[in-house]
């Protein structure tokens, strides 16, 4: 089973995955917990490159994002989720039509269509969407640590509208939690739509 978590930088993606992999692994659940990008050593690489590198035009950005995705999925993804892992993982494709399709301003449906060539197709069972305003985001994070979260709060509004878009598109695939809320709670509604799965 392939669960990702998008949202918007001081979401809180990485308290919910760490709270998630400790309530599966106690249930004797093989879990996964990777991220994107940097879940491989050339992604670590592509990571440093893209968020702290110097400029990164908008085209070889989301080449960047996609060959990061292809090289992870190939190598560490796929292969857990054929030995029958539960794979948790900081951000997917979404991340990608969310920040280079919508806050770029390049086209979404080319993005999903090249992090689908990338993946050979693969898409999450079930995506969280922590939702968080771009202001609370900002707070929440503190300082600023790469060249996306430096963005203005207008890039990050529009990341997080099509968040909200792409989720309300697919009810079946998204699980929407407004991310103000207290972790514990959160927590319990990730875990029971999880365990509906
Ligand atoms: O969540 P994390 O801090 O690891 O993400 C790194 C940065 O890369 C974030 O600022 C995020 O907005 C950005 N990002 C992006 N496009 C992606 C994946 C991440 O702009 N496809
Ligand atoms: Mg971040």
């Amino acid at each position: 089973m392939f669960i990702a978590f998008e949202g918007g930088d001081g979401a809180g993606k990485t308290t919910q995955i760490e709270l998630l992999r400790a309530r599966l692994v106690d249930d004797g659940h093989d879990v996964v917990v990777t991220r994107e990008p940097g879940g491989t050593e050339l992604g670590v690489a592509i990571r440093q490159l893209v968020l702290h590198g110097a400029e990164v035009a908008p085209r070889a950005e989301a080449l960047l994002f996609a060959a990061d995705r292809a090289h992870h999925v190939a190598t560490v993804v796929r292969p857990a989720l054929v030995r029958g892992a539960v794979v948790l993982q900081d951000r997917y494709l979404d991340s990608s039509v969310a920040y280079q399709g919508a806050g770029r301003d390049l086209d979404p449906a080319e993005i999903k269509q090249l992090s689908l060539w990338a993946t050979e197709g693969l898409l999450p069972d079930l995506t969280v969407l922590l939702d968080v305003t771009p202001q609370d985001g900002r707070s929440r994070r503190g300082t600023v640590h790469d060249r996306l979260e430096s963005e203005q709060d207008d890039f990050h509004a529009r990341v997080r509208e099509h968040y909200l878009r792409l989720a309300a598109h697919d009810p079946g695939r998204y699980l929407v939690i407004d991310a103000g809320l207290p972790r514990e709670e959160i927590a319990a509604i990730v875990a029971e739509r999880v365990s509906r799965l």
